[in-house]
């Protein structure tokens, strides 16, 4: 029985509440789920309510942006306390970041000529710090594209000319905070994340993420996530490898996104004994810290 550790929900650029994500992880027949959505914890309360009437574990997560390189770098962290003072503190700064970017966004958008406006994106946004897919709904809702996808490829993706980066810690400095509050960290979708990689070679950007990945490691990073859906079986491999040798945990999750991705829940997991190896993790990270009671 499977944990699902990647999910997202309208706390932030998901389309299902966490009632709905914990109903489709009991069909799903995960026996734990994780809700992480982007630099929030917001969706906690009632994802554990969800899961509780589903008799499922909740694991409580987050995605926290951190930047690397000029790229954005994603980190799971489980566990944490959502009330340490430096955790909450750079989720709302995030927040706001993620508020005066998308207004730039858009800005370049109405320079380009497109019937846009900051109040739909606000409204597709809801309560969660806007992300690109939420302009991207609203860039769909307007008509000027027939899809999300189309969205990010003509304008929002990393190059795109309505592209607007995000200002975040360092991925060490991201890892350090999510131990610091008391949970664990581990490297999301590191294919996507370091595409040279997926060559396997070692070329000189690969070089470079190897040892931002020692780095991380030293600041007590806990896992890779290997498995994940946009990862291919031979991603999948190359990451486990890369993990087995630094000693690293490996995990699952679908990255789950509603109807904003075309993946279900349950399509990537993380297995019973690896979601208790994490657990222990936390709690040895934990007494060592004399951190919160999680
Ligand atoms: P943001 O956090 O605002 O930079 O938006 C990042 C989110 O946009 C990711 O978590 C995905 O949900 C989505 N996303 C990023 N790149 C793409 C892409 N190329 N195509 C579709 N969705 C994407
Ligand atoms: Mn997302
Ligand atoms: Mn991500
Ligand atoms: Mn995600």
């Amino acid at each position: 029985m499977a944990a699902d550790l990647h999910t997202h929900s309208t706390f932030s650029d998901g389309t299902t509440t966490p009632t709905r994500n914990a109903e489709l992880a009991a069909h799903a027949g995960l026996r734990a789920l994780a809700l992480t959505d982007h630099d929030t914890t917001e969706g906690w309360s009632e994802a554990a309510a969800g899961c509780a009437a589903h008799g499922l574990e909740f694991v409580p997560g987050l995605e926290l942006s951190t930047e690397w390189d000029g790229r954005s770098v994603h980190l799971l962290g489980f566990w944490v306390d959502p009330g340490h003072p430096g955790l909450a503190a750079e989720c709302a700064r995030l927040r706001d970041e993620r508020f005066e970017r998308a207004r730039r966004m858009v800005g370049r958008l109405v320079e380009l000529g497109l019937p846009l406006s900051m109040e739909a994106v606000e409204a597709r946004a809801g309560r969660a710090p806007i992300g690109r897919p939420h302009v991207a709904a609203a860039m769909v809702e307007a008509g000027v594209v027939p899809d999300l996808q189309a969205a990010f490829d003509r304008y929002l993706a990393e190059g795109r000319p309505a592209y607007v980066p995000k200002h975040a810690l360092d991925p060490e400095q991201g890892a350090h905070l999510l131990i610091a509050s008391g949970g664990v960290a581990v490297l999301a979708h590191p294919g996507p994340t370091f595409p040279a990689e997926h060559t396997g070679r070692w070329s000189r950007e690969a070089r470079n993420t190897l040892r931002l990945i020692d780095r991380l490691t030293a600041a007590g990073l806990a896992g890779l996530e290997a498995d994940h859906s946009a990862h291919d079986p031979a991603t999948a491999l190359l990451w486990r490898r890369v993990a087995a040798r630094r000693g690293l945990l490996v995990t699952g999750g679908s990255d789950f996104h509603g109807d904003a991705k075309d993946v279900k829940i349950g399509q990537r997991a993380t297995d019973a004994e690896g979601l208790e190896a994490l657990r222990q993790r936390a709690r040895t990270g934990m007494r060592a810290q004399g951190g919160p009671a999680w």
